[in-house]
């Protein structure tokens, strides 16, 4: 069996991986447009941006891994169609067969129209290595860096920028940070902690435009006002790689549509991370994040080999902003109740998600128990009392 994954990311190299530790020793190859080998995403807008993580700790598997492995490793490639009636993809340097594909395509980050200025040189996104290693020399001491969007990845960038010493100003066009992916309390800590440390953040408040001829030089607001600035970073988003997927014809619902064993609509095409949804606990998800990205790989690995394994991911995400860890277990969506607990620390504590009487998730602030309870509890379906989480003076109780 020829089997070839789409994508060369975090997906793409632990389904190669677990693929080869089943036993697979047929032809595997793996596909993608980036030059660097697959390497860890998440570091990108924290440790290596900051300089204290080189690219070597990035990189998932080095050169020999890949070749003692057998699998054919095809960088700066790029998928252009899959013609599912010959089984075959079509790349920008040739045609592939295969007998199964996966597709890892993983996400791409929104970015302002050019129209309004999102083009300018000095205008960063954070998602593959090379937008880093563009925007890693301009983060200089004393310059004034403007983060348009408050979602951790923009919050991770101001944090970065900050402890390098740049002056920061993060815009937030909702009423506040964190809107998509957390409820108030936790957004008043996460803002707290950026305040303490000197960004300011600005809610409610659009960006009309980035100004500047050649080079960004401010970002103009729509409450009158124009930031200085001398780069600009957006994290506004990421949307789902599914343009091959949408071409081919196979289903799409929020990424590619995945059913519980991580195949698509065509049963010969499988997919995994970012890019694709897949059912769970009634619901239909997509999860971004490196958890799902590992885990749904694996499951998608052994179903390719036969095992009709049900994917049944287990959410989990985390965030470090300055000194802070940010620890979320579960999906907190829909929830109609939030408990909170205090930390011991200045900045810190839990936010406990209900939807009735069911914990959903939680957002634990340098508060790694509160964290691993919340978790052990939200895997194994209990739900405490909401009122026991506040009353009870040690948290372990609640597992008892
Ligand atoms: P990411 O993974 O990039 O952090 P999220 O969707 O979690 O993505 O967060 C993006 C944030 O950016 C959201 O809070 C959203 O309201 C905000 N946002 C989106 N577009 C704009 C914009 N044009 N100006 C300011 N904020 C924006």
């Amino acid at each position: 069996m020829r089997i070839v994954i789409l994508g060369a990311g975090q997906a793409a190299a632990s389904m190669a991986a677990r693929l080869r530790a089943n036993g697979h020793d047929g032809p595997l190859s793996v596909i993608g447009v980036e030059s660097a080998a697959p390497y860890q995403r998440p570091p990108l807008s924290k440790a290596y941006l900051l300089g204290e993580m080189g690219v070597d700790r990035l990189i998932l598997r080095a050169p020999e891994w890949w070749r003692e492995q057998g699998i054919e490793l095809r960088l700066d490639e790029r998928a252009v169609s899959i013609d599912r009636d010959r089984r075959k993809v079509v790349t920008d340097r040739g045609e592939v067969e295969y007998d199964a594909l996966a597709l890892t395509l993983g996400a791409a980050p929104r970015r302002l129209p050019a129209e309004i200025g999102g083009a300018l040189p000095g205008v960063h996104v954070i998602r593959n290595l090379s937008d880093v290693d563009l925007m890693a020399p301009e983060m200089q001491p004393g310059r004034r860096l403007v983060v348009v969007g408050g979602g951790y990845i923009g919050l991770e960038a101001a944090a970065v920028a900050r402890k390098l010493g740049l002056e920061v100003t993060l815009v937030e066009a909702a009423p506040r940070i964190l809107g998509r992916v957390a409820a108030p309390e936790t957004a008043d800590m996460i803002r707290d902690l950026h305040r303490a440390h000197g960004v300011e953040i600005i809610e409610s408040v659009a960006v009309e435009r980035l100004t500047g001829d050649d080079r960004v030089t401010g970002v103009a607001l729509g409450d009158g006002r124009t930031l200085p600035a001398d780069l600009v970073v957006t994290g506004i988003g990421i949307m789902p790689e599914t343009a091959l997927a949408r071409d081919a014809g196979l289903a799409l619902d929020n990424g590619i549509a995945a059913n519980e064993f991580g195949q698509s609509s065509d049963p010969a095409i499988w997919t995994a991370g970012d890019c694709a949804s897949f059912p769970w606990r009634g619901a239909r998800v997509r999860l971004e994040s490196v958890g799902n990205a590992i885990d749904m790989a694996e499951a998608v690995a052994d179903n390719i080999l036969g095992a009709a394994r049900p994917y049944a991911a287990r959410p989990w995400f985390w965030s470090d902003q300055f000194d802070a860890k940010l620890q979320i277990a579960g999906l907190g969506a829909d929830y109609d109740r939030i408990v909170t607990r205090p930390g011991d620390g200045a900045h810190g504590g839990s936010v406990w998600y209900f939807s009735g009487a069911e914990l959903r998730a939680v957002d634990a602030l340098n508060d790694a128990r509160a964290y691993m309870i919340g978790k052990r509890l939200i895997e194994a379906g209990r739900s405490p009392d909401p009122d026991a989480i506040t009353g009870t003076a040690d948290l372990k109780a609640l597992l008892a």
